[in-house]
């Protein structure tokens, strides 16, 4: 490492831990940046973050993770179910009740287009005045491998900075879901009463990642069709779940006039408690593990991308596939015989 890096870690690190916001907010984009010097600086900082008794991040070494780490929740649900103005309540309720709420997001639109429909400041404008609030958007380059591995790390900057609750939000798409319930310890899944959708959210697999579900938009006419759905909700769940696991509990409540947001979270800790110290411990266990090869599988991605060997023979290989000349199989061997010639 150079001189610059180790002084650019150095001023980040003073800066993480005394909290300031604009060092945490450097050093977020230094962890979801991709260039390979920062990426250099980033494990240079976050092995410092995680040798640090205070910073709340599992120790490598002893496997331990500090008991004041921060309280990871995910939350998720298809656009326009009201993510954004749930997290403004919850996230307020949070900060009043003393605690530092830090918001990241995971956007599989951002992941293709560049662009991005989460985390987006305008749409949480109390919290995001709120000083002990952060709310960062979703990184917006990258493979999704690429985008959880920023916001893992993310994570683990917010954690050292004093940040006790961390919510991450991510849309109620395929992969993403997965990727985020591997990085949280309570999932929550937000939902609507409308007729079908619970059962579709069954057959998509998403209520077996869930932890709590809540039926939102819970208020005025909607509130006794929340109700119900939510009845309807948790009876499907009985046949899916089985005996002695954890029964996601399914309330309702409205993000938008704050009623029973209370109540939600009530039930994000008792599902902490259901999974106990040790519990908890071997969950963020076997996260690391799961964390470590998709980072390997990042990495490998990122190197077969950038390979001049394969890049020497993939038009070639295009062609003859596009051109019925090469089967898929062979056509792959060729490009991992040219990588492995590198
Ligand atoms: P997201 O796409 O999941 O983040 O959803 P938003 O939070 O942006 O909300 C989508 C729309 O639903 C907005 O027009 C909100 O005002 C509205 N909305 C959100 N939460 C509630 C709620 O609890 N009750 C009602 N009635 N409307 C809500």
């Amino acid at each position: 490492m150079d001189e610059r890096t180790t002084a650019l870690v150095e001023t980040l690190l003073q800066g993480i831990r005394s909290g300031s916001r604009a060092q945490m907010a450097r050093a977020i984009t230094l962890v979801e940046s991709t260039a390979p010097r920062h990426r250099e600086a980033a494990r240079e900082l976050l092995t410092e973050l995680a040798t640090n008794p205070n910073s709340g991040v599992t120790n490598p070494n002893s496997g331990v993770t500090n008991p004041n780490s921060a309280i990871r929740v995910g939350i998720s649900g298809v656009p326009g179910v009201g993510k954004s103005t749930f997290i403004e309540a919850l996230g307020s309720q949070l900060t009043a009740a003393g605690h530092k709420v830090g918001v990241l997001a995971v956007d599989p639109s951002s992941v293709r287009t560049g662009g991005s429909v989460l985390g987006d400041k305008t749409r949480m404008s109390q919290l995001s005045a709120d000083p002990n609030a952060f709310i960062r958007p979703s990184p917006s380059a990258g493979t999704l491998g690429g985008v959880a591995r920023a916001t893992t790390q993310s994570m683990a900057v917010l954690e050292a900075a004093g940040y006790d609750v961390v919510l991450v939000e991510t849309v109620g798409v395929g992969q993403s879901e997965v990727t985020v319930a591997g990085m949280v310890d309570t999932f929550l899944f937000l939902t609507l009463a409308r007729t079908g959708d619970q059962l579709q959210g069954i057959k998509k697999g998403i209520l077996e990642l869930a932890d709590v579900i809540a039926v939102n938009k819970a208020d005025g006419d909607r509130e006794m069709e929340a109700r119900g759905a939510a009845r309807e909700l948790a009876g499907a769940l009985r046949l899916v779940r089985g005996h002695g696991e954890w029964a996601p509990p399914v309330v309702t409540c409205s993000g938008l006039t704050g009623t029973r947001v209370d109540e939600v979270w009530d039930q994000v800790q008792l599902h902490r408690e259901h999974l106990g110290v040790e519990g908890l411990a071997r969950k963020r266990a076997e996260q690391q593990l799961e964390f470590t090869w998709a980072l390997v599988r990042d990495e490998l991605a990122q190197r077969l991308r950038h390979s001049k060997a394969v890049r020497a023979v993939q038009d070639e290989v295009r062609t003859a596939v596009l051109a019925g000349d090469l089967t898929a199989p062979l056509a792959a061997d060729r490009l991992l015989a040219a990588y492995d010639t590198e």
